[in-house]
């Protein structure tokens, strides 16, 4: 089938594939092509919780009212529980008073990515269904991919530039030769929906029990009555645990003391536990050469302490789009002429995920959790120090610097 050549060619329309196109057009590239192996609306497994990063872009790209007409929760804070089960109440900054201005939303994925894809779609072409299987190659430059339709048909498309949008595996990544994360910069997670859990407010819930540590069990409100629950850790620890992880989600919720009385009548849905991984940012990973780009899972940009990976995804699309705009100009898509959207990436993003590496590896050591969770209880200053992690990141620098902990270990 004889296919239209592409400027851009981009392989996924999750938020990274979508923002991607989007800020593309803004950039003035019209001749750009946005491919998925799914049909929208598609589900992606995930925490569901939009962050405030993720709102920024939406409102960026002036749909972030779309969000607020499918249904959401919004959420104001977070609830922590440490391993020897003290609870602790933190709201987000700016939601500690009656008026909530900066509230979270928690909005299932089956609808928030169908917002930025079919956004996507007004501006730039698209087809669905249609798995990316390789890339083609002239003298060490990508000149474009070659796919199947579900139907089995199948044939080449060619473009100046290929973005990889692919996610956690992504088969542009592979086929450009990039290894996959170690397993110490990969953490695996489950989820699945319940209703009828009890007890639920607007916080989202992040429990570090000692059935999952050093990794998390989570509960996120939706909206309906039905909440988000799932546990993940390191790929490493898991495979020194030997831990079955939906196994371990049932444990949790059948026996452990804070969970059992709140899931005694909930049901999950048809669906059940589902698992996938998260690559996460303390991996720098390769993202671009001759004619390629990678963009948000499949550049390994997720937060390696929140396991926030949306906000990264779009901020790495609206990097990409000005870069790739600049190469397209320029006639140059050579790896040379794609250093500084690595450079502009992570000098947005880089000490933000240095920060959340520090607080993973401090939120393993099961001591400092307890008394951290214990000192939070205690003094209101602790709070504003948890606080400050979950705002932006000059904040979080802040909260997390040496002297900052000191203070909760003293006081
Ligand atoms: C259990 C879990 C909980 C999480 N919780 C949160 C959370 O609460 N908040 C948050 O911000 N982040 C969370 N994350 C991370 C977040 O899901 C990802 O960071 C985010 O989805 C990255 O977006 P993306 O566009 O890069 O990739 P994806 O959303 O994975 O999109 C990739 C797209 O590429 C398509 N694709 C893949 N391969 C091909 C191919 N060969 N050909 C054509 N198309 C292809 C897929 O169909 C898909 O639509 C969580 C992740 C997991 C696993």
């Amino acid at each position: 089938m004889a296919q239209k050549e592409y400027d851009v060619v981009i392989v996924g329309g999750g938020p990274a594939g979508s923002s991607t196109a989007m800020f593309l057009k803004r950039n003035g590239v019209d001749n750009v092509l946005l491919i998925d192996k799914a049909t929208f609306p598609r589900d992606k497994i995930c925490g569901d919780a939009f962050s405030g990063k993720s709102m920024g872009i939406a409102r960026e790209l002036g749909i972030i009212d779309d969000f607020k007409k499918v249904p959401n929760e919004s959420v104001y804070g977070v609830l922590f529980s440490s391993p020897k089960g003290t609870q602790v109440e933190v709201p987000f900054p700016g939601c500690e008073g009656k008026i909530k201005t900066k509230p979270g939303f928690v909005v299932r994925r089956i609808n928030g990515d169908n917002i930025l894809f079919q956004r996507a779609k007004k501006q730039v072409d698209t087809l669905e269904d249609f798995t990316v299987t390789d890339l083609t190659w002239e003298n060490d430059f990508v000149t474009g991919l070659k796919g199947k339709k579900k139907t089995g048909e199948e044939f080449s498309i060619k473009a100046k530039v290929i973005v990889g949008a692919d996610g956690a595996n992504s088969t542009i990544g592979q086929k450009a030769k990039i290894e996959p994360n170690p397993p110490e910069h990969q953490v695996i997670a489950t989820r699945a929906y319940y209703k009828g859990v009890t007890g639920m407010s607007n916080n989202i819930e992040l429990h570090f029990v000692d059935e999952i540590m050093p990794g998390y069990f989570w509960i996120f409100p939706l909206d309906n009555g039905w909440v988000n629950v799932g546990v993940g850790l390191l790929v490493s620890e898991k495979n020194k645990r030997k831990l079955n992880l939906k196994e371990t989600q049932e444990k949790i919720i059948r026996e452990n003391p804070l969970f059992k009385e709140r899931f005694a009548n909930a049901k999950i849905d048809e669906q059940g536990i589902k698992v996938w991984t998260l690559p996460v940012g303390s991996f720098h990973k390769k993202n671009h050469g001759n004619g390629w780009v990678l963009v948000g899972d499949a550049a390994s940009l997720i937060d390696p302490f929140s396991g926030e990976g949306v906000g990264n995804a779009m901020t790495s699309g609206k990097f990409a789009a000005k870069y790739i705009a600049k190469a397209l100009k320029e006639n140059n898509v050579s790896k040379a002429n794609f250093d500084d959207y690595d450079k502009e990436l992570w000098n947005a993003i880089g000490s933000e995920i240095k920060t959340s590496y520090r607080l993973q590896r401090l939120g393993s050591i099961k001591f400092l959790l307890n008394m951290f969770i214990d000192k939070a209880v205690q003094k209101k200053e602790v709070k504003d120090i948890i606080s400050g992690m979950l705002a932006n990141e000059e904040a979080k620098k802040e909260s997390t610097s040496t002297l900052s902990l000191l203070k909760v270990f003293l006081t």
